[in-house]
This record gives structure tokens, sequence and C-alpha cells, in this order.
């Protein structure tokens, strides 16, 4: 049988993941597959981006390397940027005035920044100005790394996760760093207005500076950026600027070709589009009315988009992602899941403030079964209660007591990695079967493998696992 040719578009963390459930279901024996990647090199791992911001090696945070694709057949076109699809002609256009042939193509091409049209930031040719820069891709943390020195001060526009990663990243640098936050409290997408402020007195301890319910209105820059203007009247010198004010779907390759799109491309449950044979998933696509900005939703569609081509797993479908999101900056805990406020009536909150410590908790139960929450300075329950959230199971008649337990959850069910929901149970299961470094784990549960704040905790357990049986330890990570 003639093999059929599957032309995926992106190479980002989304495409790495359906590479390798595609590999899983043996897809090679029924596909040709071709990737277009804009960027440089193979996949990585964008959440780790602070650490090549930090002055770590790119090399160390690639997921996929050139060899891995050889290896698997798989051909990899990178720094090739497509431009449209014929989906008539099954034709995959590419910038370089090539045109490729397709059977089936998968759109994943991810998000872009937003940026604000603020008055001065651009050069003559619309480009940003030396000085002012996104933060979205290797090339962007080697640019900034290039520019900034210790005792350079810097605005980071957008007090999101993004803006307060790589504020602490900068900070840790020595630069003296200001956050402009146009809402009136940091991470509002995640947090309540009392997570927020306890979130910013936190920050503000770890020596950056916090504007909240302000806006960068201009930039002044001649040749480079110097400074910013307040939407106060103030103004601040500056010799970075960095926008992270939130991301938009790549709609543009979409678009071009005619499939229809809203903010994001438009699928169904199989992550179809509308046109034969074009499928779309990861944070360019949108299901049902919505479009996603972390990882684990896209590795979720990855899952099903590999049953969908293979044919592996027919009538599976995609049903949405809960969402549960994890601050990266060391020294500041912040986790949340689902709604942050009551939205109906009989919606129960339950509240732990802690003021001198700056912590924070909050339920949101429904029916007595999990449908939000936030821990800000204290997530020690955040595994049980994601793991509760997830699964919809019902709660304690009090719930108050997930977050003051002192007995260990399961420790079979016990959720350790986030990203990939894998339990202690599994990883004391791969422990039993070998698996003797926190890189065998990733590889067998593919826990650590996403945010990477579960790695100590892995090590942990191997530690445990090796003091139980004397067994020597390759590495803990
Ligand atoms: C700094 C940073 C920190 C993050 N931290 C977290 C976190 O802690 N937790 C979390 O869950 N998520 C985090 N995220 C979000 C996470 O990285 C994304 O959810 C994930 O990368 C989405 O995968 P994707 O494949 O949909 O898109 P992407 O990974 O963005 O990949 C899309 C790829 O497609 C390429 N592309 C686009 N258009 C074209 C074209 N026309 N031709 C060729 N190639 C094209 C792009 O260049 C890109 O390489 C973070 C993101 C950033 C930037």
């Amino acid at each position: 049988m003639t093999k059929k040719k599957l032309a995926i578009i992106g190479n980002g963390m989304g495409t790495c993941r359906l590479l390798d459930e595609l590999a899983t279901r043996g897809a090679a024996f029924q596909y040709d597959i071709s990737v277009f990647g804009e960027e440089q090199g193979g996949a990585y791992n964008r959440i780790m981006l602070g650490k090549v911001l930090a002055g770590g090696a790119p090399a160390d945070i690639v997921t996929k390397p050139p060899e891995w694709y050889d290896r698997h057949n798989i051909r990899l076109i990178d720094r090739t940027r497509v431009t449209k699809l014929d989906t008539l002609r099954k034709l995959v256009e590419t910038e370089d005035g090539q045109a490729r042939a397709y059977d089936v193509a998968v759109l994943a091409t991810g998000s872009q920044p937003l940026v604000p049209p603020l008055e001065g930031m651009n050069d003559e040719n619309g480009e940003l100005k030396p000085g002012i820069f996104v933060y979205r891709t290797i090339g962007d943390c080697m640019r900034m790394r290039e520019r900034v020195r210790s005792g350079d001060s810097a605005i980071v526009v957008g007090g999101g996760l993004l803006g307060l990663e790589a504020a602490k990243v900068l900070s840790d640098r020595g630069l003296h760093v200001t956050v402009v936050q146009l809402r009136k409290t940091l991470m509002n997408a995640q947090l309540d207005e009392i997570g927020g402020e306890m979130l910013e007195r936190q920050i503000e301890r770890a020596g950056i500076f916090v504007r909240t319910g302000r806006t960068v209105e201009a930039v002044y820059a001649d040749e480079v950026v110097k400074g910013v203007f307040l939407d106060d009247g103030t103004t601040r010198p500056a010799d970075i600027v960095i926008l992270a004010c939130g991301v938009r779907p790549r709609i543009d390759v979409a678009k071009a070709s005619g499939l229809p799109v809203n903010r994001g491309i438009i699928v169904n449950d199989a992550l179809a589009t509308e046109v034969p044979s074009v499928y779309a998933f990861g944070e360019c696509a949108e299901h049902a009315g919505k479009t996603y900005g972390i990882v684990t939703p896209v590795w979720e569609q990855a899952a099903v988009l590999a049953d969908v081509l293979t044919g592996s797993n027919p009538g599976v479908r995609y049903r949405g992602s809960k969402l549960y999101t994890r601050l990266k900056v060391a020294g500041i805990e912040v986790a949340s899941m689902g709604t942050t406020e009551p939205e109906r009536e009989t919606d129960e909150v339950l509240q732990i403030v802690e003021e001198r410590k700056n912590a924070y908790r909050k339920l949101v139960v429904r029916d007595g079964r999990l449908v939000g929450a936030i821990l800000v300075g204290n997530t020690s329950a955040a595994g049980t209660l994601v793991q509760l959230f997830d699964r919809g199971d019902l709660l304690p008649a009090d719930p108050l007591e997930l977050l003051c337990a002192t007995a260990p959850a399961d420790p079979a069910t016990r959720v350790v990695c986030n990203c990939n929901k894998v339990t202690e149970g599994q990883l004391c299961e791969a422990i039993a079967q070998g698996a003797d470094s926190v890189e065998a784990l990733g590889v067998v549960t593919k826990a650590g493998t996403g945010c990477g704040s579960c790695k100590s905790e892995l090590g942990q357990l191997l530690v445990r696992a090796a003091n139980k049986t004397s067994l020597p330890l390759v590495a803990t990570g």
C-alpha cells in the first residue's frame, strides 16, 4: 500500500508531542511525514525559555534534535515559513516559492505575542526598535541576552505568567526591573484580586517593582530605546522594554488557505477543519469557541489527533480541557485551576487568608465538586486539588480538610507531574521496572518534560526508592 503524505505546519511543542504520539501508533507504516518549521533546528521545550534567557545553552531545552527526525524517517524542513495551503491541488506553499504535495495537512502554528501599538516603538521598516523585545522563541531570548547588562533597567509590559517570569530572570541577572500591569492586580487571568495582591507583595519582596492599574503609552527611543511614558504622565528610563501582553493564535496560513477562522482556526471534536484533509491543533486552534495558551490542552489534542490520523481509536473525540497553571518563578508559589470566582448562586467559596505570610488559599465548590482553586504562597495542596478538579470527584463533606490535610494523599493516585498527569503510582512502577534517573522517568512516563517544576520531586522518589532497595542512582536531576 502506498503511504500518504502527511505535512505538519509548525514545529513547536504540539508537533513534538504529536510526532511521539504518531510514533507509538506506528504511523510510519501509513504516512511519509514532513514537518515545516519557521524556527531553526528541531523542536524545543518553549516552557523552559527562562533558562535560556537566564544564560543557559539553547541546546539544553531542545527536545528533538535534527538527528531524531532522521532516525524516524521524518523530513524536517526548518527555517522555512509556510505561506499557504492550496487545498484543491493539495500543495504546501512556502516563502521560498516552493510547493510540495500533501495528502493530509496539520496546522500547528501556535501563537504569536500580542504587540500593543505603542507610539515610538517601531523603526521606519515597522520593526521593533533595538531594545524592545517579545518573549516567545529561542531567538528572542538570545537577542535579549546580547543586549542586557547587569545594572541596566528593564520595563516589562504585562503582569501575567510570562511577564513575571521574564521579570524575575532579568532581576536575577542584576537588572532594575519594573512590571507595568494594566489590570488592577497581577496574573488577573488566573487569580482573583486578593490572590493578585498577595502575589504583588511577594514579587516586590523579590526586588521587582510593580505598577498596577497603569500602562505604557509610548516608548522614548532614538536609535535605541531610552525609556517609557506611563499613562499617569510619569516617565521611566529603560534600557530594554519587554512586551508580555498576551498571545493570539497564528491564523495567517489558515486565512490565506481559505479555512474558516475566528480567534483561532475552527476545528471540531476530531480536530478537523471544515476543509477535508486539513486538521489543526494546539494554540492556533479554536475548539468549541475556546483557544488555549498553555501546554496541557495542546498535548491532550495531540493524543486525540494521532488517534484520528492513524485510525487507531475510532470514534475518539476531543471534548475540551480543564485548565491548571503554575507560576514558575523560584521562591514564589502560585497555582490556579478552573474558575477564580463563583459563577452560580449556589457555588460555595472557601477561603483562607494569611495576611502576614502573604499566603492565600481559595476553593470554589459546585454541587460538592471542585470547579476552581487559587493557591498563593502555599501550594502544598496543589497535587490533591488538581486530581479532584480533573476527575470531578466528590469532595469531603468539609472541603477545608483538603487545604489543611495532615494525612498524605493516596500515593497510588496522587498526581506528581501535572503537565502530563503522571501519578506517584505510575512513577514507582517505572522505577521498579528500572527507570533510575529523572531523565529515564521522563522517557518512560513523560513526567518532568513539561514545565519541569516536579523534577525535584522525581529526584526525591528516586532517592526514596534507592534507599529502600539500596540500588545505585544514576542521577537525581
Ligand atoms: C516563555 C514561555 C513560557 C511558557 N511557560 C509555560 C508554562 O509554564 N506552562 C504551560 O503550560 N505553558 C507555558 N507556555 C506556553 C507553551 O509554550 C505553549 O502552550 C506551547 O508551546 C504551544 O504549543 P504549539 O505547538 O501550539 O505552539 P508553539 O510551541 O508556539 O509552536 C508553533 C510553531 O509553529 C511555527 N510556525 C508558525 N507559523 C508557521 C509557518 N507559517 N510556517 C512554519 N512554521 C510556523 C512557530 O515558529 C513555532 O515554532 C510558555 C510559553 C512561553 C513563550
